[in-house]
This record gives structure tokens, C-alpha cells and sequence, in this order.
């Protein structure tokens, strides 16, 4: 969610300011209004100066992600006052944010000819010795994501004490970032819109596939069944069921997924959001398909703006409502097993350096998500031969807390692990690194420099990275017509904004935008004129099944992309209940897992929009295996 005073807010408080000095509160009394750059765009700092003491520091106006600077922007100024120093730590996880703020009262300071080693003092906090703390629950749950939050949700609606660790300074892990797609069959939504021919195709051709196991066999029987029925009957609409995410996400998972894991995950998946949508979640109407999702079951938030934000808010609320307690820089350090049952978790609170003993009757489950942002990790498990290299020339998508702790923590106590070779790279992670344009892909395409398409933009997203690493620069373009933009809820503002900031290009007709990415115009007019061929019906030479809408209302737009490091499919090994195993395969007393911490489900490939539901739908389940 992004937050923008108002040109007015920031005159009233300027206002207030001059009268108060006026007034005579504190007739040396200074404040300086100070604007410098943050990670999303600019940010005005507020710095009021008693001769040499720095009295108050505020925050007037940004555009910072408030689910990841919010509490930055808010307790960082302060603290600046607090100690009167600018010579602080930044924020792990909104460093960019963090180090603006003290930058920008250096700046103030150093233009008010003040001696800038007067507020250098360390933080004293930081390195005080903490105390050590003992706290009895239910439940302890690492790991403040969706899966944490809906394994807590559960224990805490059943009236169990429930504590929530969480290493960052915020909750909300990689599900703040994420756009909160959540695929699941559900044929009351889903059957309003139609399906084309190469779709019923796609989905024959899934049937007829040599079967892998009885799992799949039944799977493609089902389908096939409401298949031969649908085409009996003449019918249009956009079919789906259980069984065709079963076997979507199997066989797109290159058929390494534990199909028992498949099995309860889309069983359960509309479920999710039917329970998401009693804690007041709401969705909209309208299914579509996101990056990599491969059908059209990809269900949005009606507050889609707000980024899955709309999801861990009321998360978390329901789950501190009904008792949770969530402890924030509260890192889990080990787990403590006690008669062969894992019974604690050691952990140290990286603010005020406190140590904690978080001692649970019934058992700890780990939702600690995957270890993208951990650089000699995913180097170390980088053999499965797709990716040359995964080292920290490639960015992740992932937030920094991503670094794969409850794998360690759980190995270092006998828990297996699955598919660890198994890391998927997003290809569109913005190449400018501020906002963009990415829509969904029902109605857009990828170009490279030249302007040429490259390949089927509904395919999966390992063949999608893989494509844009190879196109010149290893990046691509998406480009989008206005009234799909609009559709997808970007604001005439918002949209002038990233144009007047380089993020995205904009031009009247194709050839224009061609020529403001410096593309061939003529390669691109054709690419465009090609897809909307496709969407008439016309077959697609890369064999791209979903089509929309034409792109053919101008203005056009054209933001870049380049593929980052965004889900370890591996994991520790769990079975249906959410236990997680030893290497014999046995479940580990008292110890539970969810979330992208765990490994098997997704296989060699994640679909796109299948992540949110992995952890709400074992989540909840790790929240009630654990009370059983
Ligand atoms: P998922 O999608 O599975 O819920 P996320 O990565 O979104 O996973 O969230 C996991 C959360 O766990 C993040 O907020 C992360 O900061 C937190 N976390 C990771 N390691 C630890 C740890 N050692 N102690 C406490 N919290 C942790």
C-alpha cells in the first residue's frame, strides 16, 4: 500500500510549525523542510533544530510501501531525536527507506553548519546486554507470513495460547509484496466467462498424457469425463475443477510434485478463500490468470492496490483478536526437544538484544518461508542444471528475511528435506526497480529490445526466465494498452507518475512507444497486430492458449523486467497432516510446517497464484494438526 499526503497536509504542517516558532514556544526554534530520494520515490523530512539539539524530526510526505516502511518511517525519526544521532542502524528489510531518513537530517544538519560528530553516537541500545525471558504458550509459531498467521488464526480460534516469532520489524513476510492471486477451482465464478478452442485443447491433451501414477489416472479420468460431457453438449464456458489444478500443477511441476500433497492442497484451496473471505478478505468477481498460472482460476483482491497487505491485515487481526501474541525482531535461534519431542524455541530479540525461552505444550510449527534472499544457500542447492548461476548478480524478489532459518533450525534437529534443487526465478521482477506496469497476462505480451515477441506468455515460469535471460540485455519488455491498465485498477496519476519518473514508457500508438523504448517500430506494430490476430482466433505461433482482449487502445504503455530469484519449490519434507519428517520418514513429534518452508507440493515448478493458498490451506491444517 502506498501512502501519499497531500500537497496540503504538508503546507498545514509547515504552517503549524512557523506559528508555533511565532508563537514563541522556543524562540531559537528551526524547522527545515528537507526532500531527498527513497526506495519508491521521494521523501520529505520535517527537522526542527534548537540551536544544536535536534528537537523533532518528521516524516511530511513518501511514497515508501507502508507494510514495509510504515514503522520506519514513523519510529526511525524518533529515534533520531531520542539519541541525537544520526549514526543508526538502518532497518533490515527497508534499509533503502531507513538510510534516507538519516541521510536526509545529515543533510539538514551539514547545510545548518552544525558539527556533524556531535551526533554520532552509537545506539545504546544495541549494545546493551538483554535479559533473559521465559515464556509458557499453546503453541509457538515461527514466522510471520500467511502461513504463520493462518497456522495461528486456527489455534488461537480454538482457544489455545498461540505466540507468533517474528525476526523483521513488520509481519507479513513475502505476502505483503505479493499481488494476492489465489488459485482455486471455483466453477460459480469461473463459469460467466468462456473458453476458446485451444484451451478445451490444452485441457484434452493434459487427459491423454501417459499417467505417472493411479493418482493422476484418476485426475485425468475426472476430467476427462466432464470433458466428453461439456463437448457432448456444445458448451462454452471456462471449465474447471479440483482435478484439473491437480493435474496442472502436477504435470507443470515436470510430475515431481507428492501427488498426496496435490491432492489436499486443491481439495482445499477453495476452502481458503471462503475462510479468508469470513475474516472479511473480499474478492472480486472477475477470475483471471496470473505470471505462470497456466489456467484462468487466479482469483484478485478487491483490494488489490494494497498488494496482499488486504490479506495478512485481517490475519493477522483475527488471529490477535482471538489471543495470539505476536513478539516482532524476535528471531527463532533453535528448537529445544525435550523427550524426543520438540517442545521450545530459543530466540534473541534483535532490538533490545533480550533472549527468550518460548516453552510449548503442544508443539512448534515452522512457517519461516523459503531461503531466496539467502545467497550461499540457494548457490549451494543450484544442481538441478537450469540456472547457470545464482549468485548476488541475480536480484530475488524475496524479502531479506527470506534466508531459509527453519530448514536449518529443523536439519539441525533430524528433519529431512525434499527438492532442494528445486528454485524458481520470476521473470517479471522490475528491471527499474520502482513501480510498473504488469497486468495480467489475458491481455498482454512480452517484447525484447528489437520489439520482437519471444514466447508464449502464459507458459510456465521457468521457460519464461529462461527465454528473457536469453533475449539481449537478459530483459523484456511488457507492454500494455490504457484500457487494460485502467482495468486493472492503476489510477491517470499513478500512471503519469511512473511515466515522469522513467519507470514505464508511454506512447500514443505502437510505433510511438517503439521509438520511446528504443525499439524497431515495425517489429513491434507486427508483434501487436500478430496477438490480436490471436485473440480473433487466428492459432499462436508459440502456442499461447489464454487470450482476451485485443491491445488496441491507446495510449500504449511498456514497462521492463528482468527474471529474479522468487520460490525455493524445496523444502523440509512434511506429510498430509503437516508434520514434518525425519529421514526414515517418521513424524517428528510436537513439529509442523507450512508454507514455503515446506518442500514437495509444487515440484520442479511453482504455478503462478499458487503460493497464497500453500500456506492458507497448510497453514490452517499445521493449526489444527497441532491441537489433535
Ligand atoms: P510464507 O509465504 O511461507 O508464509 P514468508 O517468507 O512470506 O513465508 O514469511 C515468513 C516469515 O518468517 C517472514 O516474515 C520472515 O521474516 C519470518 N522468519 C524467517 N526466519 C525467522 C526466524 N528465524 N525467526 C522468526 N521469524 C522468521
Amino acid at each position: 500500500m502506498k501512502l501519499k499526503k497531500t500537497l496540503s497536509s504538508i503546507l498545514a504542517a509547515t504552517m503549524i510549525c512557523t506559528m508555533l516558532t511565532a508563537c514563541g514556544s522556543k524562540s531559537d526554534s528551526k524547522t527545515i523542510e528537507h526532500t531527498i530520494k527513497g526506495h519508491n520515490d521521494d521523501i520529505t523530512l520535517s527537522v526542527t533544530l534548537s540551536g544544536e539539539k535536534i528537537d523533532k524530526v518528521e516524516v511530511t510526505n513518501h511514497s515508501e510501501t507502508e507494510s514495509i516502511a510504515g514503522k520506519v518511517i514513523v519510529d526511525l525519526p524518533a529515534k533520531i531525536v531520542k539519541t541525537q544521532s544520526i549514526n543508526l542502524d538502518t532497518v533490515a528489510g527497508a534499509t533503502v527507506s531507513s538510510q534516507a531518513i538519516l541521510d536526509g537530517v545529515k543533510e539538514v544538519l551539514e547545510a545548518e553548519g552544525l558539527d556533524l560528530n556531535k551526533y554520532m553516537n552509537k545506539d545504546s541500545a544495541s549494545s546493551k546486554a538483554g535479559e533473559n525471558i521465559t515464556v509458557d504458550t499453546d503453541v509457538i509459531v515461527i514466522g510471520g507470513g500467511a502461513a504463520g498467521f493462518a497456522a495461528a488464526t486456527k489455534v488461537a480460534e480454538a482457544g489455545e495460547k498461540v505466540v507468533v516469532l517474528e525476526k523483521m520489524p513488520f509481519v507479513g513476510g513475502n505476502t505483503v509484496r505479493a499481488g494476492g492471486a489465489i488459485n482455486a477451482a471455483d466453477p460459480e465464478r469461473q463459469n460467466g466467462q468462456t473458453m476458446n478452442k485451444s484451451e478445451v485443447d490444452a485441457i484434452i491433451e493434459l487427459t491423454e498424457l501417459e499417467p505417472k501414477n493411479d493418482d493422476m489416472k484418476r485426475w485425468q479420468e475426472s476430467v476427462k469425463t466432464d470433458m466428453d460431457e461439456y463437448i457432448a453438449n456444445g458448451e462454452t464456458y471456462l471449465y474447471d475443477s479440483k482435478d484439473l489444478h491437480k493435474l496442472q500443477t502436477y504435470a507443470d511441476g515436470d510430475f515431481l510434485g507428492d501427488t498426496k500433497l496435490i491432492e489436499y492442497f486443491c481439495e482445499n484451496a477453495l476452502e481458503s478463500i471462503t475462510w479468508l473471505e469470513g475474516k472479511g478478505i473480499e474478492f472480486k468477481p472477475e477470475i483471471q490468470a496470473v505470471v505462470g498460472a497456466v489456467w484462468k482460476r487466479s482469483h484478485a483482491l478487491v483490494r488489490e492496490d494494497e498488494k496482499g497487505v488486504a490479506i495478512i491485515e485481517p490475519l493477522q487481526e483475527a488471529a490477535v483478536s482471538n489471543g495470539a501474541e505476536v513478539f516482532l525482531n524476535t528471531e527463532a535461534k533453535e528448537l529445544i526437544v525435550t523427550d524426543e519431542k520438540v517442545t521450545g524455541v530459543t530466540a534473541v530479540n534483535n532490538e533490545t538484544n533480550d533472549t527468550y525461552t518460548f516453552n510449548a505444550t503442544k508443539g512448534v510449527i515452522i512457517a519461516t518461508g523459503g531461503f531466496a534472499a539467502n545467497v550461499e544457500m540457494r548457490t549451494e542447492y543450484n544442481t538441478s542444471g537450469k540456472w547457470s548461476n545464482l549468485d548476488e548478480s541475480i536480484p530475488t524478489s524475496n524479502h531479506p528475511g527470506a534466508t531459509g532459518d527453519g530448514i536449518i533450525m529443523a536439519q539441525e534437529i533430524g528433519a529431512d528435506v525434499v527438492d532442494m534443487d528445486q528454485i524458481q526465478l520470476i521473470p517479471t521482477w522490475s528491471k527499474s526497480g520502482g513501480s510498473t506496469i504488469k497486468g495480467y497476462i489475458n491481455n498482454t505480451i512480452y517484447v525484447n529490445q528489437d520489439g520482437d515477441r519471444y514466447i508464449n506468455e502464459d507458459g510456465r515460469r521457468d521457460e519464461l526466465s529462461i527465454a528473457a535471460l536469453k533475449q539481449p540485455g537478459s530483459f523484456f519488455y511488457i507492454v500494455n494498452d490504457h484500457a487494460d491498465t485502467i482495468n486493472n485498477g492503476y489510477t491517470q496519476e499513478q500512471i503519469d507518475g511512473m511515466v515522469a519518473g522513467g519507470q514505464i514508457w508511454r506512447g500514443e500508438t505502437i510505433e510511438e512507444l517503439a521509438e520511446a523504448i528504443g525499439a524497431d517500430p515495425a517489429k513491434l506494430k507486427a508483434s501487436i497486430d500478430e496477438f490480436n490476430n490471436c485473440v480473433d482466433g487466428a492459432p499462436d505461433k508459440f502456442g499461447r492458449k489464454v487470450f482476451d482482449k485485443k491491445i488496441e487502445n491507446g495510449p500504449f504503455y511498456a514497462s521492463s523486467f528482468i527474471p529474479a530469484v522468487h520460490h525455493t519449490m524445496g523444502g523440509l519434507r512434511v506429510n498430509v497432516n503437516a508434520q514434518v519428517l525425519n529421514a526414515e520418514g517418521n513424524p517428528i513429534n510436537g513439529l509442523f510446517a507450512a508454507g514455503e518452508v515446506t518442500g514437495g507440493l509444487h515440484g520442479k515448478n511453482r504455478l503462478g497464484g499458487n503460493a497464497i493458498p500453500d500456506c492458507i490451506v497448510n497453514g490452517m491444517n499445521a493449526g489444527e494438526q497441532i491441537l489433535k
